[in-house]
């Protein structure tokens, strides 16, 4: 029999449920407060939206910070490929890029905006913008439809909820969903921000803002214990450290955020020994220089007199004055430079949001909600979140596809 399926949100989970759910016959609604689908979605990827991972199924559950086994069996159903066939069928070409990152050809955001509104189209949905959901309606601990902000009533048999999370509020995902979900019972995972800039206790990164720093490797350490520790890519910032190794550790972290600090290792290619060689050579061969121009070649330029004056070392020295105690200390500060970090950056300038209505409440093969019938859950509003790589919006349109399917 025909149901009414009302989707509440047109990001590319609620877009994705739509679609599915249409496409099982069903008669189905999609409703979004903006003025347009898909806001946060033409943001993504730098405005190249990195759609999902050209990856293994073990990969993808990998890159899910927060309950990767919760994404098993609905992964299986509706992965990559079926995302990426998808998104072709509808007309806008995908390339994959370093890292198998999947990006439409075009390099726009927007052509993925569009292939989903053919989606949309092609399966006869019925989009309502500027329709903001004021509440969900529920009989006998049922739900049974919507009420809109101009007390208008839809009556439905399924009510998929797929609002997003609490960042880059303009985007509409201002956490409504989380905030109904919790007065219909569900216990809702408090909400930090993931994939985000960190804010540091020292006030030096911030005289040195701008610079990115390549082959750098980063310890995130929680008290005493070291969690990970990668190579790559980091930023200094006005606020502290941001950029890909700091977002990614950004994911493994709690509040309170305090409680951890980075070791930064500026040259993880050469052991203390090795390093302190280097720098004997440079020395060396600039012997007459002050310290500060003799290891110019050691970092960007315009870190070297924040690390001598981190090591305690007084820039204007000659080199050839330098001692053993003071290379010790500079190959300290290169080797082992500690960042205590104060605090997340705004959830609001967050890429993703952790935590949200709690799995275990969730039915993960459909998304239906184990405390209201007829009620389902797709895309950020839940608690998973993964690391970037596309990873987070194939985990909208997995849930989205699983909860839209007739269970
Ligand atoms: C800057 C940035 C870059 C990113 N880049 C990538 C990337 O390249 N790859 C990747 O995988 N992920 C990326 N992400 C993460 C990804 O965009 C999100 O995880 C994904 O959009 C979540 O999809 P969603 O459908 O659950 O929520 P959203 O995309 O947030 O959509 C929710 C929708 O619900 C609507 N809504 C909310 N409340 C109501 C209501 N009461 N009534 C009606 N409608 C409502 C909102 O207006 C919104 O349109 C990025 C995020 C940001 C912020």
């Amino acid at each position: 029999m025909q149901q009414q399926v009302i989707v509440i949100g047109g990001g590319p989970a609620g877009m994705m449920a739509a679609i599915a759910a249409a496409s099982c016959g069903e008669t189905t609604l999609l409703l979004e407060k903006n003025e347009k689908l898909g806001k946060k979605l033409f943001i993504t990827g730098k405005g190249r939206c990195n759609l999902t991972n050209d990856c293994d199924q073990d990969t993808f559950l990998k890159n899910v910070v927060h309950h990767a086994q919760f994404m098993y069996s609905s992964i299986s159903r509706f992965d990559h490929t079926r995302l990426m066939d998808f998104i072709t069928d509808q007309g806008c070409r995908l390339k994959v890029e370093r890292g198998h990152r999947v990006f439409p050809v075009s390099d726009k955001s927007s052509d993925i905006i569009k292939a989903f509104e053919r989606g949309l189209g092609r399966y006869g949905v019925e989009v309502r913008l500027n329709t903001p959901v004021e509440s969900i309606v529920t009989e006998c601990g049922k739900a049974v439809g919507v009420k809109l902000e101009n007390e208008q009533v839809i009556r439905g048999e399924k009510i998929i909820v797929a609002t997003g999370g609490l960042s880059y509020r303009s985007t509409g995902s201002d956490g409504w969903g989380l905030k109904t979900a919790r007065r219909l019972g569900h216990d809702i995972v408090p909400c930090r921000p993931s994939l985000v800039g960190l804010k540091t206790k020292e006030n030096w990164p911030q005289k040195v803002q701008g610079i990115a720093l390549k082959n750098v490797e980063v310890t995130l350490v929680h008290r005493k214990k070291k969690l990970r520790t990668e190579r790559g890519e980091m930023l200094l910032t006005h606020f502290g450290v941001s950029g890909p190794l700091i977002l990614t550790d950004s994911a493994y972290m709690d509040r309170p955020a305090s409680e951890y600090h980075l070791i930064l290792d500026f040259k993880p290619a050469l052991t203390e020994k090795q390093l302190d060689q280097r720098i004997q050579r440079e020395i060396r061969a600039n012997e007459n220089k002050q310290i500060v121009h003799a290891v110019a070649s050691l970092l960007p330029k315009k870190l070297i007199p924040v690390l001598l004056d981190l090591a305690d070392v007084d820039q204007l020295k000659k080199a050839n004055q330098i001692t053993k105690g003071e290379r010790q200390r500079m190959i300290g500060a290169l080797k082992h430079q500690v960042l205590t970090i104060e605090d997340f950056c705004d959830i609001n300038t967050a890429i993703v949001t952790s935590g949200g209505v709690n799995v275990k409440e969730i039915n993960p093969k459909t998304m239906a909600s184990k405390k209201i019938e007829h009620l389902y859950f797709a895309g950020e509003i839940l608690d998973v979140d993964a690391l970037t790589g596309g990873f987070n919006i194939q985990i909208a349109a997995t849930t989205g596809y699983v909860a839209g399917m007739r269970s």
